[in-house]
C-alpha cells in the first residue's frame, strides 16, 4: 500500500459484486479528501515533491536505488516527476485494471513504452522473435537500432500457423539467447492475426528447457484494452499506444505497459533513467477519456460494422478486410473466436482501380478525414502503400497483402449514416 495516501479507495467490489473496468474508471484509485474534496483528480503540475524529513528522502532514495532490500520496487513516497507523479500513478492503476494486470507504466508515447520495455529485457548477443508487419516505428528499432548493440531481430508473419511459428523460433535460438517475443495483432492493415496463447506456450517451453523465460510482449493497440487481453491468454505484456483508442481524441501522444509487478518494476528502472514517463496533464487528459472508452469503443465497433457491411456491398470495392467477415473456412476463424472478444473499428479495403482510384476517392471524402493515426472520435482514412507502409520494398508489399488500391478506415463515432454517405459519394467520384 502506497504511504503517500493516493493508494487508498482501491475497493473492486461492493457487498461481493465485483466491479467493472467501466466502473472504476470514475475514481479508483484517488481519495478525494487528499485533495481538499476535489471529485476529479487535479492535475498535479510539479516537477518535484517535498520530503517531509531528511530520513525520508534517504529512505526513497534507497528504495529507489534498489539498495534496501535489493528490490526494483517503487518508493513508498513521490520524489521527482521523471520517476512518477500523482496524476500518472492514478492513471496507472487504472491502465491495470482493464488488463486484471499487476502493475502498469505511462510512457511519453506508444514508441516510448515499446522502446523502453525492449531495453529492459534485451542484452548484446540476443534476438528478438517477432510478427510482421509491425508498427512502422518498431520495425525501424528493430531492424536499424537494435542490431548497433548486437541484438538481432528474427519475423514471422502475422497468420503463421503455430509450426511455422516454432521454425522460425527455433533458428533464433540457433543465433542467440531469446529476449523476447514481441507481437501485433491483429496485423496492421490486413488484420492477420497472430496466435497468442501459442506464442506464451513457446515461451513456457523456452523456460522449461533453458531456465529463462523469454517475455511475450504484445502491441495490443488495435483492439485493446475492450476486445483482446493478452495477459490472460498467458503473455507477459500487453503495451499500447494509448495515442490511438485509450487517449481516443486525437488530442495526445501517450504510451503504456501492462504485467506482473516484477517485470514492470524491471521496466519502471528503465524509463526513471532514461526519461520516457508522461507528463502530469497528458495523464489527467488519459483519466479523462478512460470514463468515456468502453462507450467509445463500442460506438466505434458498432458504426464499423455498418460502415464494412456497405463496403462489402459496392461495386467499386473489391474486398473488405473485416474481422467480422471472416468465414469459418478462414484459416484466421478459429482463432478469432478464441482470443478476440469483437472485431474492433480499423479495418482496409480494397478499391477496384488501384492507386489512382484510392486516391481519388480519398480526395473526394468530405466528412472522414484524410491522416495516418486510429481509435480516435472522428473517422480517419489513409493509404497505407503510400504512407505508412511506404518504406516496405514492393515485394514485402505483395507478400503481406497490402494493394495499391488498399485505404486503411479508421471508423469513428458520428452517425454512421453520415459516414455511408461520405463513402458513397467517394467511391463514386473513383
Ligand atoms: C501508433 C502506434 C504505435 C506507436 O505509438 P505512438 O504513440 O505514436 O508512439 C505503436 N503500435 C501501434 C500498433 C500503433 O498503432
Amino acid at each position: 500500500m502506497k504511504k503517500h495516501g493516493l493508494g487508498s479507495y482501491r475497493k473492486r467490489e461492493v457487498a461481493g459484486h465485483r466491479l467493472s473496468p467501466e466502473t472504476l474508471m470514475m475514481g479508483y484509485g484517488y481519495d478525494p479528501h487528499l485533495s481538499e474534496g476535489a471529485l476529479k483528480v487535479p492535475v498535479f503540475q510539479t516537477s518535484t515533491f517535498v520530503f517531509r524529513t531528511a530520513q525520508d528522502g534517504k529512505d526513497f532514495f534507497a528504495a529507489m536505488a534498489g539498495r534496501r532490500d535489493g528490490s526494483n520496487e517503487p518508493p513508498p513516497g513521490l520524489i521527482y516527476s521523471r520517476f512518477n507523479n500523482p496524476d500518472l500513478e492514478v492513471l496507472e492503476d487504472r491502465l491495470a485494471l482493464w488488463e486484471d494486470g499487476e502493475a502498469a507504466l505511462v510512457f511519453s508515447s506508444g514508441m516510448a513504452a515499446i522502446s523502453t520495455a525492449l531495453w529492459a529485457v534485451v542484452r548484446p548477443g540476443e534476438v528478438i522473435v517477432h510478427s510482421e508487419p509491425l508498427y512502422g516505428g518498431t520495425q525501424t528499432l528493430l531492424q536499424n537500432f537494435l542490431p548497433q548493440f548486437r541484438v538481432g531481430a528474427v519475423g514471422f508473419p502475422a497468420g503463421a500457423r503455430p509450426e511455422e511459428i516454432d521454425r522460425v523460433v527455433a533458428a533464433a535460438r540457433a543465433q542467440g539467447r531469446i529476449a523476447a517475443i514481441f507481437v501485433e495483432t491483429p496485423a496492421n492493415p490486413t488484420n492477420s492475426l497472430v496466435d497468442l496463447a501459442h506464442c506464451a506456450a513457446v515461451a513456457r517451453r523456452i523456460e522449461a528447457e533453458d531456465g529463462y523465460r523469454p517475455p511475450v510482449m504484445v502491441d495490443n493497440t488495435f483492439l485493446g484494452p475492450l476486445w483482446q487481453h493478452p495477459l490472460a491468454l498467458g503473455c507477459d505484456l500487453a503495451i499500447y499506444s494509448l495515442t490511438k483508442y485509450v487517449g481516443g481524441h486525437s488530442d495526445l501522444v501517450a504510451g503504456s505497459v501492462v504485467g506482473a509487478r516484477g517485470l514492470i518494476d524491471r521496466i519502471r528502472k528503465v524509463r526513471s533513467s532514461l526519461g520516457t514517463i508522461t507528463e502530469p496533464y497528458t495523464g489527467w487528459l488519459l483519466m479523462r477519456s478512460l470514463e468515456t472508452l468502453k462507450l467509445r469503443m463500442t460506438a466505434a465497433m458498432n458504426n464499423a460494422r455498418t460502415v464494412a457491411e456497405f463496403l462489402r456491398r459496392h461495386r467499386k470495392v473489391a474486398a473488405v478486410h473485416y474481422l467480422g467477415f471472416l468465414q469459418p473456412d478462414h484459416a484466421d476463424y478459429a482463432l478469432y473466436r478464441r482470443q478476440c472478444e469483437a472485431p474492433g473499428s480499423t479495418f482496409s479495403f480494397e478499391v477496384v482501380g488501384g492507386e489512382a482510384a484510392a486516391f481519388r476517392a480519398l480526395d473526394a471524402l468530405q466528412v472522414v478525414k484524410l491522416a495516418v493515426s486510429l481509435g480516435g472520435t472522428e473517422s480517419l482514412a489513409s493509404h497505407p502503400a503510400s504512407t505508412t507502409h511506404s518504406g516496405l520494398t514492393p515485394d514485402t508489399l505483395e507478400r503481406i497483402g497490402i494493394t495499391p488500391g488498399m485505404i486503411r478506415l479508421s471508423v469513428g463515432i458520428e452517425n454512421a449514416d453520415d459516414l455511408i454517405a461520405d463513402l458513397g459519394q467517394a467511391l463514386a467520384v473513383g
